[in-house]
């Protein structure tokens, strides 16, 4: 008899691919804040670390938050299609490294991305099997503004720039598979593992389980 095993564990005896959980929100919305717990509780989870030509802010490191490239070396890599996708969002480029996600998929692991509506659909045309996504509401748009200036990561220019593009941002809720509202931040960690768990177990993602069946004779 074999041990019980965690939805990590048993992707490789399956011959599992790994799926991409896409979660977008607009900025402020706590999108990091939620992937972040996930990986904490997860360790298998992988991140997808974007390409950004925008600078780095106190604290972030390159290669584990972004790589931050100048906009020529970020319109070569679009070029080369180095990018899986990529988009322009606050007047700064944005996009998702394609080597890294093929390899994860292909090792069975599954991949956190916090990236834009722009990401997501151009994700989902790429991959349409492998993805599925989690749009994260403020409870408001003053609420939004209040937590953007407590993380105090952006000048007020910045978040008035990200303030105005929330509206747009919010516009595309309804082309995600699942959409929560951040007010509790436990509730809002759960409902986005509830969504990572359920998507490891649809059965269009259980190949190998016709093998298992099979043996049951
Ligand atoms: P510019 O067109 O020389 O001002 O430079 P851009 O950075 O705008 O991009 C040049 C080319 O790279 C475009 O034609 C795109 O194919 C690609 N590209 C990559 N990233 C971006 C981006 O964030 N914005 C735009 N506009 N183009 C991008
Ligand atoms: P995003 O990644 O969507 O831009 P962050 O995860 O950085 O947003 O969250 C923005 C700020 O709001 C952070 O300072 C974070 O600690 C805070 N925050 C996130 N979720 C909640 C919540 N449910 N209640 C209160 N503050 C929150
Ligand atoms: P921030 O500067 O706050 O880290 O991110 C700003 C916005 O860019 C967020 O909406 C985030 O989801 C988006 N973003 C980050 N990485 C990518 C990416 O690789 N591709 C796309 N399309 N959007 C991204």
């Amino acid at each position: 008899m074999s041990p019980p095993q965690d939805p990590g564990s048993h992707r490789s005896s399956l011959g599992r691919r790994g799926l991409c959980l896409v979660i977008s929100a607009p900025s402020g919305a706590g999108k990091s804040t939620i992937a972040n717990a996930l990986r904490a509780a997860e360790p298998e989870l992988m991140h997808s670390v974007s390409v950004t030509t925008r600078a780095s802010r106190p604290g972030e490191v390159e290669g584990v938050h972004y790589y931050f490239r100048t906009r020529d070396q970020f319109a070569a890599m679009a070029q080369s299609g180095e990018l899986l996708e990529w988009a322009e969002v606050f007047g700064r480029g944005y996009g998702t490294p394609r080597a890294a996600v093929e390899a994860c998929l292909a090792g069975g692991r599954d991949m956190v991305f916090d990236i834009d509506w722009q990401g997501h659909r151009q994700l989902r045309a790429a991959l349409p099997a492998d993805v599925v996504s989690l749009f994260v509401l403020p409870p408001s748009l003053p609420i939004l503004e209040s937590r953007l200036r407590a993380r105090a990561s952006d000048d007020v220019a910045e978040i008035a720039r990200r303030m105005a593009a929330a509206r747009d941002e919010i516009a595309h809720w309804r082309e995600f598979d699942h959409v929560i509202v951040n007010e509790v931040l436990e509730r809002a960690i759960r409902d986005a593992r509830a969504v990572l768990n359920a998507a490891r177990i649809a059965t269009a993602r259980q190949l190998g389980m016709a093998d298992l069946v099979q043996g049951f004779g």
